[in-house]
Parts: C-alpha cells; sequence; structure tokens
C-alpha cells in the first residue's frame, strides 16, 4: 500500500472526533452528549484478519471483540440499548442472552474508545510530521527518508485496522438515521454471504448519498468510501473490508432484534405556507397514510386531501427526518418595490405619536387638547372629520404627527399585523391617580415594541394632584424619568387648562430629533392602515400613514388583499390633495374593497401586477383559514366534546363600522365569561349587516350585533324569515353588558343547601302496604315532609332521597319541631335501622351572574 492511500482515511476521520455530539429527536428537539475522548496512548493490536473472518449471521462471534463491526455513535448505541431494554421487559425468557449482548457491548464501547484515542494518536503523529515536514524543507535528505518512513509507518497501521476508520465513520449524530447503517438493516433476511457485486452497487450508492448529503456526515463518509475505494482499487480482494463489516453489522443487527428500518434518504422538502399532504408526502417520497398517521400521532386529524399550515408539516418533515426548506410562492408579489433607499435620497420625517396610559387618565382628552390648540390656532373651522391620525405643527416649527386612535389595543393589533408605525409612546398617567394597570401594559408594551417614551403626567390642575408619586411610581416599573435623573422625559400637563401641552410637544419633537427619523419621498409609497371603514356614499375609505415614498393621486396600489388607483386623498383637515409623503396621514378614496388596519399599502406599477398581488393574497389567505380550520388537533376535538357538556357558549356575530372597533368589540367579547360559559364571535366584519352575516347567525343560533351600522333591507327580511336577532349599539359598554347579562343566562343556577334538622331512629316498625317506617326523635331543626333527606349511619351516607311519609302520630304531618316525635318513610327505601341519623335538608337555586 502507498503512503497517501494510507493517509488519506485518517485524516478525514479526523472530522468526527469532536467532543461533542448533537442528538436530535423529533419535533426540532436536541441534545449534546459530550463524547469523552481521553488522549491516552493505547496500544491497539493491528489484526489484519480481524474483518476476514466469516460472514456468518450468527451472533456468537460477538464475543471477539475484534470480529465485531463497531461503526455505532455512543447515541446510537443508548438508542438501541433503549430498544432493547424494551425488548427484555417483553422477552423476559431472552433475559439472560440480552444481558450477555449487553455486555458485550459494553466491552466493544470500551475497545471503539480505545480504536478512536489510537486513530487520534496516529493522526496528531500525521500532523506533527507533515509540520515538521513543512519547516525543515531544506534539511539533510536523510532527514526526509527518515521522515517518510515513519510517516509509512503509521499509514501501514491505519491500513491494517480499517475498524479503526469505520469506527470513525460510524460516529455520526444519531437520532437521525445515519445512511451508513442503512443498507446493512435495509434487508433483513440476506444474512448470509451476499454476493460481492450487491455490495459494490451499494457501495456506490452510499458514495453518491454521501455526496449529496448534508452536514457534519460528509466528512465521515466519504472518508469512509475513499476508504473502501482505496482497497478495492487495489484488487486482489474478494470482498472488501467494508462489505465484510456491513455483514457482520447486519447478522449482529439481526440477532438483536433489530434493523427493520427502511432505507431512507434525507431530503430537501420545499414547504410553502400551505401544503396538501398528500403533496407533502409525495415530496418527502413517503406514503400519504404514513404522513397522515404521524399527523395523527401528532394530535392533527386530516385526511390526506386536506392542508396543514407549514410549522406543522415542518414537525412532519423532521419526524420523517428530513429537512424542510421554506419557500414562498409569492413570486407575484416581487413586483413590489423593495429597494434599500440610499442614504443621500434620505429626508427628515415627522414622528408618530401614540397616546397610551390607563382608563381615564386622560388620553382622549390629551389628544383633544392638544389637536383644538392646533386647530384653533391655525385656520378657522373648528375640528373637521376625524380620520384616525392628524397632524400638529409646533412653535419651534416641528410637525408631528398623532395617531389619533388611543389605547394599546389599537398599537397592539397593528404590531402584531406587522405594522409598527409608531416612533414615540406618550405615556399618560393621571397625578391624582397612580401607575394602574394598564400604564403597566402600556409600559411593557412600548418596551417589547423598542419605541421611546415621554411621560405626560396629567390633571396636573386637581387639587389632589401629586406627580412626584407618579416619578415615583414610575420607578418601580424602571421608568426612571428626567426629574429623577433618568432618561425618560416627563412633562407636567392638564388636558383641562392646557397647561404644559407646549412642553409636552417640544419633548415629543426634541425625542423626534434624536431618533432622526428618515424616509425616501421619491419612491413609490409605502404606507400603513390605521383605519378602513365602508362610507355610505364614498365606497370603502382607508386612512393610511404613509411611511416612505409619496403617495399620489392616480397611484396604482395594493393593500393586503385589496387593490386600488387613488381616486382622491384628504388630509387630517378635511382638504383634498394632490399627494401624501412620509408620516403624512391621509384618508384614501378609490379602493376596490375594505382593507383591515394594519394591512400594508404599496403602491405598484399596473393595474393587472395589483390585482394578481391582491387575487394571490385572498387566496392564501383562504388556504391558511382553511388549513387552520382542518387542522383541528385532537386536543381541540377532545376539549370541544368536553365543552359541549360542560360549557355553555353564546355566539354571537358582529358588524361594526370601522375596524378598530369590530376589533374593540371582539377583544371585550372574548373577555366575557368563565370556565362554564363563554361568549363565542362567530364572525366580526366592517360594514352593513347582510344577508350572509344572517345567515350565518342562523346556522348558529346567534344574534348579530351591529355597532353603528344597520342591517340592509335583504338582511332585515332574512332576519325576520329566520328569526334571527339583530340588535343595535353605539356605546361598546352597553353591548357588552347586554352580552355578558345573556352570557349569565346561560350559567347553570347554582344550587345551595341548607341543613334545616336532624332525627335520630329510635324503632323501626313494619307497616304493611306502606313498607318500614322509622320513629324518630326530631333533635335538631325540624324535619319537613318537602325536604330532601340523608340517611347516616355512623356518620356515613348510605341514602340520599326524599319521604313518603311524615306522620306526627296518625296524622301526615308538613313539619315536625325539634324535640318531637314522628313517623318518617322514605321513597324508595326501606333499609333503616335503630340509632341511623336523618339529615334533613333544604336546596335552593341562586341565580347568578358573571363578574
Ligand atoms: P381616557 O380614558 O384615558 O381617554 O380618559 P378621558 O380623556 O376620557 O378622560 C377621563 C376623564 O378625566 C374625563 O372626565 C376628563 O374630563 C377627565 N380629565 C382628563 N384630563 C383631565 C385633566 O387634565 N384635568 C382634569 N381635571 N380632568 C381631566
Ligand atoms: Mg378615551
Amino acid at each position: 500500500m502507498s503512503d497517501t492511500d494510507g493517509k488519506k482515511p485518517l485524516g478525514l476521520g479526523g472530522g468526527s472526533r469532536s467532543g461533542q455530539v448533537k442528538q436530535s429527536f423529533s419535533h426540532g428537539r436536541t441534545k449534546s452528549v459530550v463524547v469523552e475522548t481521553k488522549r491516552k496512548r493505547v496500544v491497539v493490536p493491528t489484526k489484519p484478519g480481524a474483518a476476514g473472518g466469516s460472514g456468518s449471521g450468527s451472533s456468537t462471534h460477538l464475543g471477539d471483540p475484534s470480529k465485531r463491526p463497531a461503526g455505532i455513535s455512543d447515541a446510537e448505541m443508548e438508542r438501541r440499548l433503549a430498544a432493547l431494554r424494551a425488548a427484555k421487559a417483553r422477552e423476559a425468557e431472552e433475559a439472560a442472552q440480552r444481558a450477555e449482548d449487553e455486555r458485550q457491548r459494553e466491552e466493544e464501547r470500551q475497545r471503539r474508545r480505545e480504536e478512536i484515542e489510537a486513530k487520534e494518536r496516529a493522526e496528531r503523529e500525521h500532523e506533527e510530521a507533515l509540520r515538521l515536514k513543512a519547516e525543515e524543507e531544506e534539511r539533510a535528505k536523510a532527514e526526509a527518508e527518515e521522515k517518510a518512513r515513519r510517516e509509512a509507518d503509521i499509514a501501514r497501521r491505519a491500513a491494517n485496522a480499517p475498524a479503526r476508520v469505520a469506527a470513525a465513520s460510524g460516529a455520526a449524530p444519531a437520532g437521525a438515521v445515519t445512511p451508513a447503517d442503512e443498507p446493512r438493516t435495509g434487508k433483513p433476511g440476506a444474512a448470509g454471504p451476499t454476493p460481492r457485486k450487491t455490495d459494490r452497487e451499494r457501495e456506490r450508492e452510499e458514495r453518491e448519498r454521501a455526496n449529496r448529503g448534508k452536514g457534519g456526515d460528509d466528512g465521515r463518509r466519504s472518508g469512509k468510501l475513499t476508504l473502501s475505494a482505496a482497497l478495492e482499487g487495489e484488487g486482489g480482494r474478494t470482498r472488501s473490508l467494508a462489505a465484510m463489516k456491513r455483514k457482520q453489522e447486519k447478522a449482529r443487527q439481526k440477532a438483536m432484534g433489530f434493523g427493520q428500518k427502511p432505507e431512507k434518504q434525507v431530503r430537501d422538502v420545499q414547504l410553502p405556507e400551505t401544503i396538501v399532504v398528500q403533496e407533502l408526502a409525495n415530496r418527502m417520497a413517503e406514503r400519504a397514510g404514513d404522513v397522515v398517521k404521524a399527523l395523527m400521532k401528532m394530535g392533527m386529524m386530516v385526511s390526506m386531501n386536506q392542508s396543514i399550515d407549514a410549522d406543522t408539516a415542518e414537525l412532519v418533515i423532521e419526524e420523517f427526518g428530513h429537512k424542510a426548506v421554506r419557500v414562498s410562492d409569492a413570486d407575484v408579489e416581487q413586483v413590489i418595490d423593495t429597494v434599500e433607499d440610499k442614504p443621500e435620497d434620505l429626508r427628515s420625517r415627522p414622528p408618530i405619536i401614540t397616546i397610551m396610559g390607563h382608563v381615564d387618565h386622560g388620553k382622549t382628552s390629551l389628544l383633544d387638547a392638544i389637536r383644538h390648540a392646533n386647530v384653533v390656532s391655525g385656520e378657522a373651522g373648528g375640528i373637521t372629520q376625524h380620520i384616525g391620525a392628524y397632524q400638529v405643527t409646533t412653535d419651534s416649527g416641528a410637525v408631528l404627527t398623532f395617531l389619533d386612535t388611543p389605547g394599546h389595543a389599537a398599537f397592539t393589533s397593528m404590531r402584531a399585523r406587522g405594522a409598527q408605525v409608531t416612533d414615540i409612546v406618550v405615556l399618560v398617567v393621571a397625578a391624582d391617580d397612580a401607575v394602574m394597570p394598564q400604564t403597566i401594559e402600556a409600559i411593557n408594551h412600548a418596551k417589547a415594541a423598542k419605541v421611546p417614551m415621554i411621560v405626560a403626567i396629567n390633571k396636573c390642575d386637581k387639587p389632589d394632584a401629586n406627580p412626584q408619586k407618579v416619578r415615583t411610581d414610575l420607578l418601580q416599573h424602571e421608568v426612571v424619568v428626567e426629574a429623577m435623573s433618568g432618561d425618560v422625559q416627563d412633562v407636567e400637563v392638564s388636558a383641562k387648562t392646557g397647561k404644559g401641552l407646549d412642553a409636552l410637544l417640544e419633548a415629543i419633537a426634541l425625542q423626534a430629533e434624536i431618533l432622526e427619523l428618515k424616509a425616501n419621498p421619491n419612491r413609490p409609497a409605502q404606507g400603513a392602515v390605521i383605519e378602513a371603514k365602508l362610507d355610505v356614499g364614498r365606497g370603502p375609505v382607508a386612512t393610511v400613514l404613509v411611511q416612505s415614498g409619496t403617495l399620489k393621486r392616480g397611484d396604482i396600489f395594493v393593500v393586503g388583499e385589496q387593490w386600488g388607483k387613488v381616486r382622491a386623498l384628504i388630509n387630517d383637515k378635511g382638504d383634498r390633495v394632490d399627494d401624501a409623503g412620509p408620516s403624512v396621514p391621509v384618508e384614501v378614496l378609490g379602493l376596490n374593497g375594505t382593507p383591515e388596519a394594519g394591512d400594508v399599502l404599496n403602491v405598484v406599477e399596473t393595474e393587472a401586477q395589483a390585482r394578481e398581488i391582491a387575487d394571490y393574497r385572498e387566496q392564501a389567505a383562504k388556504d391558511k383559514r382553511a388549513a387552520a380550520g382542518a387542522a383541528t388537533t385532537l386536543e381541540q376535538l377532545m376539549a370541544r366534546a368536553k365543552a359541549d357538556k360542560d360549557v355553555s357558549e353564546l355566539p354571537v356575530v358582529v358588524k361594526a363600522d370601522v375596524q378598530g372597533s369590530a376589533e374593540a368589540i371582539t377583544q371585550a367579547l372574548d373577555k366575557i365569561g368563565n370556565e362554564e360559559v363563554r361568549v363565542r364571535v362567530l364572525h366580526s366584519g366592517v360594514g352593513a349587516i347582510t344577508e350572509s352575516d344572517v345567515g350565518l347567525a342562523e346556522a348558529s343560533g346567534a344574534p348579530v350585533i351591529g355597532f353603528n351600522v344597520r342591517a340592509n333591507a335583504p338582511a332585515r327580511a332574512a332576519a325576520n324569515q329566520k328569526g334571527v336577532e339583530i340588535r343595535y349599539y353605539s356605546i361598546i359598554y352597553d353591548l357588552v353588558d347586554d352580552i355578558k347579562a345573556a352570557a349569565s343566562g346561560l350559567l347553570k343556577a347554582e344550587v345551595r343547601e341548607n341543613f334545616i334538622g336532624y332525627a335520630k331512629i329510635l324503632e323501626v316498625f313494619k307497616v304493611s302496604g306502606v313498607g318500614k317506617v322509622a320513629g324518630c326523635l326530631v333533635t335538631e331543626g325540624v324535619a319537613r315532609r318537602s325536604a330532601g333527606v340523608r340517611l347516616l349511619r355512623d356518620n356515613v351516607v348510605i341514602h340520599e332521597g326524599t319521604l313518603k311519609t311524615l306522620k306526627r302520630f296518625k296524622d301526615e304531618v308538613k313539619e315536625v319541631q325539634s324535640g318531637q316525635e314522628c313517623g318518617m318513610a322514605f321513597e324508595n327505601y326501606d333499609d333503616v335501622r335503630p340509632n341511623d341519623v336523618i339529615e334533613i335538608f333544604e336546596r335552593e337555586t341562586v341565580e347568578r351572574k358573571l363578574a
């Protein structure tokens, strides 16, 4: 054997010898296991004949460590051990044999460790040699020859102990099925000597796979294969060492009861947003039935013709040991201009401000005050219609854009849709109150969004105002205001008197300057929908906050699942404008449908593109909903089955004038209820109540709730005909209260028990026609004929029921007082004995209300 032939596998084999082995399990869990590799000198006996032993399928040769194949990692070993243990439990009679196997494997593991160490050593020496060689190139030739001899020696050793190399190549991460193992286990029947040709074929397969393969396996596998190739290349041998190894391994596996696994290829599976189960199976080259089964195991009841979402599919792909590659088939979206702006194109833009804080701390008042002050100082005309955002100019000339939708719901629901439009949060805290739950929530929201905050301490006109308390309170929530030598600006204001408003605006302007907000006005516009509604007469209208570029009249755009051509732009003062640049809020007319708050608007070039994108998004959303619907997990099914028994549901259909209201109502309604009763919003949307809303409501026995909207004529007719209730509201609190009351009606009345008396049985008589009658003394309270009774014997309840008779002397009576004697007989129960105690109780039902 030549030097190079010997060296190569050693070098490559080294790749696998890291101290950590990563185990991967299903559902993406992984675990790192430390592989101990002591660097100690171990003399490994080189046995050239070790692999040349018999290929018999018997397990007896396992006892000889030199004949055992060693292509198994520790983790793999562990896995097999676990399986072995399970088998042990099943087959107790084979226990002894198994124990023996285990011992042998322990030996083997020890041996393998030694082998690895030896190989390491060899490699170290090899590397050392190389280094020296490079350094001492100009030295005497004799020395070089000497070194060459040393290398040859190392190489020879390596070639003579191919088991070591096999050990290295086998030490692949367990969990994922290593293809190197597979062929051995693939055909359990072929235990006897296998024709050499087949082995070669498999080897070729393996080599190909290794070339295609991924990750850390590469080096090892190719190392091994190179060795095999090298050995084969030598010729003269009738059977390659690798083939012998495989055969032995196969025999061993068979003896151990493993190895019924099918051969597996790790595939890259292209995974779109949703995928039909059958298609997923095709892409993994697995049977659809198996995929359905795997899904079932994960608690998903789907057929192979249903779609599942990408997240679920990814779990399945991992379960099958493949690799998911997420792809977006949204090529149509690529026409949207996403080019990064060059720094020199950027211009500063006004900040966008959201006001947050606890209810009644004065958010609305503050927004109004800021707006009023500004409108009044500007041109006459007072407050124009509200479009969800407005701009003000400070005394120093800075322009600020306020989102006119106070509260966290708007903030978070926009953020949830990926539209982070806010640059600065103004946290309103009332000086006569303290930091309240929603204040904390607002702080958390602002922090989560990484948006700087300015604290407006409001209601400072009030006599009991204590701004200092607010400041100290805020400390507890890690908001350190400037007055407390922190870096959060704080301003004392009064929305009522207007005190401090200018200071607040200047503080905002200052903060904005620090942020250096910039955008490129000279590009196709991109913006976020703040509010959208269906306007009678004007059609769908969306208030859009332009984020970059300039939106112009006549622009063609796509917004969420809708598209349109800008027919008119109306600014916050109610004026028609020709264009709107960055941070400018405008009402956009010319949509073909009502988008949702948080949707992103993008200007595109042609109508065809806009329509194509909108259609694509609509379809994608539909698919996603279908997938979500199909992906009813077993848990959900069970929860629902249970729910049917225990939980009453009040379904409702909600229609509102604007998206913001619809969302607020849905959120409020979702919060109603407890573990027994809940409100389920079947559908919520924007616009008039239509026939289809009524149809949906009828199907579920739900009322339709119209918030600031009315039913159209066909819907009214349908509702009358189908007996669907339509309720109109214009105040959310009223709506929520009513629904709460309705939901309370579903609460089962609580039954309370009141003990009214005790009686002791003195004697038992047998009365013909009546049965056993107990002669009792009422010891406490009263005995009432109509009441419920329990029979207690030694304080154990042995019967509960009602009375058949209550007699005082010969007369049937309604009630017997304490201290009196009476006769009692139970309905449908006869086993009464002297000294038993009868407990008499009444039940009352109490109507309950939802908190
Ligand atoms: P929001 O729930 O945070 O929007 O609070 P509102 O703006 O609705 O205000 C709640 C109540 O506090 C209203 O009755 C306002 O009149 C009152 N209020 C708001 N700001 C001030 C203020 O600066 N001073 C006083 N005295 N009352 C205020
Ligand atoms: Mg308010």
